[in-house]
């Protein structure tokens, strides 16, 4: 893999759900753990800044774009290599991943049904829902390092805990994951209200990134928000769901600092009115990766 193969200035917004942000400088998919490994050993030799991509369902690009390769992983194997044992590809839906396996009769995932994002992304921010989360059901990931090479990590080498995994302080790229899960009676039962449960309560159809913000401590953020008057509060095109008080939407021609600028009125009043500090869920991705994101404030 040759720097004069790689796409250059990709617009990125169409590969987030918010649909907001600039141009990448380079710009790659890849579709096999080996092509993952060349590219990210292409970045480490020309030291060139790299960020992963799934499906963007948690992503917020910055206006100006990302000042170096976003590496868009379309990895999507699937496997059955045991009964009720699945190995995944990071780029497949996670939301596929849990519609199939409960249909056939196996319960661990069916949350996962609705959550637009890739295998790796959902590893990456441990996603979860209705009192369950990926962690649960992950036995080990494979992983790329910086470097190119590959490991593999069992479930004890990783460190998740609410919306947290060690990925999140590993530079690299998740390459794939495997799930061990059980047989459930109502596993398909049980995936179908999830997903109506979410159709009524979110606005599921609008471009968002899901929840803004982590439910604080013993308190949900939605709520908070909702209690603060804010649902419908607006800066440009940025606007806080009238459904659900934890998204915020992008009805139409959003920008990403009016998206910034709104998740910090919104932690303003939330805190000037309750006391409690929100923080983000949603990862801001800055145009040069050596600025904070507001994921790190
Ligand atoms: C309508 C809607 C509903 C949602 N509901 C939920 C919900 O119920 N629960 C929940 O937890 N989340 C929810 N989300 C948020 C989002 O879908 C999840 O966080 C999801 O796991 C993100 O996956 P992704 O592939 O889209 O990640 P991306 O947005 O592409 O990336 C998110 C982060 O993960 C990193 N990453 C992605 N793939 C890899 C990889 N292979 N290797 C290394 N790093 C990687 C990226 O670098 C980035 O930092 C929702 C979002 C929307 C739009």
């Amino acid at each position: 893999m040759k720097l004069e193969q790689i796409e250059r200035h990709r617009l990125l917004n169409g590969l987030t759900t918010f649909g907001i942000g600039g141009e990448a400088n380079y710009f790659i998919e890849v579709r096999s753990i080996e092509a993952m490994q060349q590219a990210l050993r292409l970045c480490a030799e020309q030291q060139i800044p790299f960020f992963i991509l799934g499906k963007g369902s948690n992503t917020l690009f910055d206006d100006r774009g990302f000042a170096g390769m976003v590496i868009a992983n379309r990895i999507d194997f699937i496997e059955e290599i045991k009964p009720a044992c699945w190995k995944v590809g990071a780029g497949y839906s996670f939301s596929l991943l849990g519609t199939q396996t409960a249909r056939q009769g196996y319960g661990g995932l069916e949350f996962a049904s609705g959550i637009p994002g890739s295998v790796g992304g959902a590893v990456f921010m441990n996603a979860g829902a209705n009192g369950s989360e990926t962690a649960e059901t992950v036995e080990s990931v494979e992983f790329v390092r910086p470097d190119g090479s590959l490991v593999t990590l069992t479930r004890e080498e990783i460190v998740f805990d609410y919306r947290f995994s060690s990925f999140q302080a590993m530079p690299g790229a998740i390459a794939s994951a495997q799930f061990q899960l059980t047989p459930q009676t109502g596993s398909r039962e049980k995936q179908l209200s999830i997903i109506s449960y979410r159709k009524e309560t979110q606005p599921y159809n609008a471009k968002s990134a899901g929840c803004v913000f982590r439910n604080p401590p013993a308190n949900v953020a939605g709520k908070l928000i909702d209690e603060c008057g804010l649902k419908g509060f607006s800066i440009g095109g940025a606007e806080v769901s009238a459904l659900h008080g934890n998204f915020v939407i992008n009805t139409g021609k959003a920008t990403a600092s009016e998206v910034k600028a709104l998740i910090q009125e919104i932690r303003k009043r939330v805190k000037e009115l309750t006391g409690v500090e929100l923080e983000s869920e949603i990862r801001c991705i800055p145009f040069n990766p050596l600025e904070a994101g507001c994921h790190d404030t």
